[in-house]
């Protein structure tokens, strides 16, 4: 049996390494682009703002008009954003709004605050500097300028910026296809009888859940019996529809789990025993152009593999350039005096405080936990907390992309 134990980073690096990004590219329209991958850099056609404009509600002036504080001017015109004024006369304010092109010769913005209007006059109470409220042509974005990255994921912000510089759509990586079952004679789906010994499928919801939120074309061949042949024919059809091959259950040493000969029949297969509670057993292997993961079939395990694993495998695949989790550093307002000689994902919660409780019971197999949990607390191999320390913190809304 090929079962080296290997720590959590030396298995996801031998992962990662085997990710081929998909390389198909789809124009779809910015309206729609929000969450996939952009496939190429974005530039800039023009300069943001296009031109000089007010960044106030006021008088555009020259600033040499306005030799002492108290100044009188002449309003000639009223320039409306979307407007285009007249070059501003020696001598003449310009009535303007927020947006509106600054006219040629105006050199500086007084807000409507510091003036006093009168009838076609206005008294400027005090003399502002050169530039003051102008928002000048090219100073958000200039043109030819990178605005987007390639391999960025996008955000509705993302999508809002190039829509700001007129890009009607956008290339980026067809979605990755990825195929899910679930190993196991005792798992039955909501709805069905219960028999003895039976236990629900709650991993087909978890894991659907968190392909749908990273993005994948998921197809969901659900439970498959605990026996080689169904397990080899499913695995061959996810093999001719998928990039990536996510398997529940099945891959510990025991007499029902067939994934491992399965993947060896229909392809290659590493089983590896990983240093990091929950986890331990996890498969990864191909079967004809598609990559394989087998996770554990206990729940928390399955789900921190998956975000732990699955999750950077996917987005690599995917063609995002930056998979790793961004941890931060938060107070642990709790004790963990026996920790396990394994890393150890807690599942833990933010206080009113800012600080993290610890779910009361880290047995893996308490889903419980992973509802209750804010996130996952990334504990060393063998390391004690103490209240009041720092710990590195997995927030999963960081993990979740
Ligand atoms: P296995 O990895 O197949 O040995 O399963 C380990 C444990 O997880 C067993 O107690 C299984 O009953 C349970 N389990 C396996 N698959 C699922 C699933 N899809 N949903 C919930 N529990 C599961
Ligand atoms: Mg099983």
């Amino acid at each position: 049996m090929n079962q080296a134990l290997l720590s959590v980073d030396e298995a996801l690096e031998q992962l990662l390494s085997g990710a081929r990004a998909v390389s198909e590219v789809e124009e779809v329209p910015t309206l729609e682009a929000t969450k996939r991958v952009l496939a190429r850099p974005q530039r800039s056609t023009m300069d943001v703002p296009p031109m000089d404009n007010s960044a106030m509600d006021g008088y555009a002036v020259r600033v040499s008009d306005l030799k002492s504080s108290g100044a009188k001017l002449r309003v000639t015109q009223k320039i409306l954003a979307g407007a285009v004024g007249k070059p501003l006369e020696p001598g003449t304010a310009a009535r303007i709004f927020t947006g509106a092109p600054i006219p040629r010769g105006a050199d500086a913005v007084v807000m409507q605050e510091h003036c006093e209007a009168e009838k076609d006059t206005v008294l400027i109470k005090r003399v502002p500097k050169p530039g003051a409220w102008i928002r000048l042509g090219g100073s958000d974005i200039r043109k030819g300028g990178e605005i987007l990255a390639a391999g960025k994921r996008l955000l509705p912000q993302d999508t809002g910026l190039a829509a700001s510089v007129g890009i009607k759509s956008l290339p980026v990586f067809r979605k990755v296809r990825l195929g899910l079952f679930f190993t196991g004679d005792e798992l039955v789906m909501p709805g069905e009888p219960l028999a003895p010994g039976r236990i629900y499928n709650s991993n087909r919801f978890t894991l659907r859940g968190l392909a749908e939120i990273f993005g994948c074309e998921l197809r969901d061949y659900g439970i498959v019996p605990d026996t080689l042949q169904a397990t080899r024919e499913t695995l061959r059809r996810a093999a001719a529809e998928c990039d990536v091959i996510v398997t529940s259950g099945g891959v510990s040493v025991g007499e029902a789990d067939y994934v491992k000969p399965a993947v060896e029949a229909e392809g290659s297969l590493l089983m590896w025993r990983i240093a990091m509670k929950p986890g331990r057993p996890l498969a990864f292997g191909r079967v004809q152009k598609s990559a394989f993961i087998g996770l554990p079939g206990n729940p928390v395990s399955s789900f921190v593999t998956f975000l732990i694993f699955v999750r950077p495998f996917l987005l690599k695949t995917q063609g995002v350039t930056e998979v790793a989790p961004r941890a931060i550093a938060a107070r642990a307002d709790f004790d963990w005096p026996t920790p396990d000689a394994r890393r150890e994902f807690l599942r833990v919660k933010w206080n009113a405080q800012g600080g993290l409780e610890l779910y009361p019971t880290q047995d893996s197999a308490v889903l419980t936990s992973t509802a209750w949990a804010d996130g996952l607390v990334d504990n060393p191999a063998g390391h004690a907390i103490g209240r009041g320390e720092q710990v590195r913190f997995l927030p999963y809304a960081e993990l979740y992309w």
